[in-house]
């Protein structure tokens, strides 16, 4: 018997830190702030259609080869056309299939505008992707546009972009990711939260004109579908195919492609929603700088921001309350990243701040 030894496992994932759930509130839960999920459940009658159409389906059989009945409501929702769909597992499965198609394998090399989400560095280190980070600026976390456009003048290297970008909310300017496309072979664009930001920012529109350009999207956020995996990848029709291949038969299983499926049809539903949650963002935001906190301007369903206290303090104080926010203080010096939950969470989230300052 040979024992087990680290040095069996690929440095770049040996290196990574093993993911560490932050610690739970140990009393009631009174506002849930820190993974950007939606605070609104999918409503009772939409889940009941769901287990209805669930149950009616073959569970001995695997879900149909290549998904086409969700790629066409999904193509369908967006005004593109199936063939430019690739779906999966949550929106993370096909980050990480792009990172390897076009960087990984050890020859590709990923430049991320930082801070970002986190996950990206692990897919990168997953995918044998060397990895290259342009430091945002100002006080909204900006893109530096000429930066990045630096490194990726030599051609080969890929920038994968968050906009809006997790964790900082501020969004990348569809003309600078249209100038992007002309330098690199393919430009990634995660778009997980552009429901909550404006029509102008939504980069479906640079499709027909950008045929290097992949668009990320999910539906576990603005949809409320966290809890059933569904993502999708939007691209011209060459790139989707070549995109598929990385991806394997079947990731979307029954229940997370029925529930997807009602949630399209339906989807003018979650507008109200939406709409809220980017309203009740301004009376967040608007509230904690009153109280002395510097927020970064967010275009997503959550604020990067900074007490006028020690972070770290705060976030325990919180959390012995009840309230979950993610610190941030190990990305960017004395932020905490906290999402909009319902217009209760954000009174107790704001009144607790208010308390626990004075
Ligand atoms: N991209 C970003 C920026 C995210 O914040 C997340 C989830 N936190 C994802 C992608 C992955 O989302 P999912 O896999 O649920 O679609």
């Amino acid at each position: 018997m040979r024992a087990f030894s680290k040095d069996a496992v690929r440095p770049e994932v040996r290196s990574l830190r093993a993911y560490d759930l932050a610690k739970e509130a140990s009393g009631p839960l009174v506002a849930k702030l820190d993974f950007n999920e939606s605070p609104y459940d999918v409503p009772a009658e939409i889940k009941e259609v769901v287990l209805a159409n669930l149950r009616d389906r073959l569970w001995s059989r695997y879900p149909e080869f290549g998904a086409p009945r969700l790629r066409a409501a999904i193509a369908s929702a967006i005004s593109r056309r199936p063939e430019e769909i690739v779906a999966g597992n949550g929106s993370g499965e096909l980050l990480l299939a792009a990172i390897s198609v076009f960087a990984g394998g050890g020859g590709g090399t990923l430049a991320l505008a930082v801070p970002t989400f986190s996950l990206y560095g692990q897919m990168a280190a997953i995918a044998g992707a060397r990895r290259v980070d342009v430091v945002r600026k100002g006080d909204d976390f900006a893109v530096d546009e000429a930066a990045l456009l630096a490194a990726c003048e030599d051609g080969r290297t890929v920038p994968l972009l968050c906009s809006p970008n997790n964790p900082t909310g501020g969004v990348a300017s569809l003309a600078f990711v249209r100038r992007l496309a002309e330098t690199a072979p393919v430009v990634l664009l995660d778009q997980a939260y552009v429901d909550f930001a404006r029509p102008e920012d939504d980069a479906l529109s640079l499709l027909d004109a950008v045929p290097n350009l992949v668009v990320f999207r999910t539906l576990s956020k603005a949809y409320s579908a966290a809890g059933f995996r569904v993502g999708y990848a939007a691209a011209s029709v060459e790139l989707a195919r070549e995109l598929g291949k990385a991806v394997l038969p079947f990731s979307v299983d029954h229940a997370a492609e029925e529930l997807a499926l009602a949630l399209l049809e339906r989807r003018a539903m979650f507008a109200n929603a939406v709409a809220a949650i980017a309203k009740e963002r301004e009376r967040v935001s608007a509230g904690l700088r009153a109280l002395g906190f510097q927020v970064a301007t967010s275009l997503a369903n959550f604020l990067f921001v900074a007490p006028p206290v020690e972070a770290r303090k705060l976030r325990e104080a919180l959390l012995s309350r009840g309230i979950l926010v993610r610190d941030m203080t190990a990305v960017v010096a004395n932020r905490l990243r906290v999402t909009i939950g319902a217009p209760a969470e954000n009174d107790a989230f704001l009144s607790a701040a208010r308390e626990i300052l004075r």
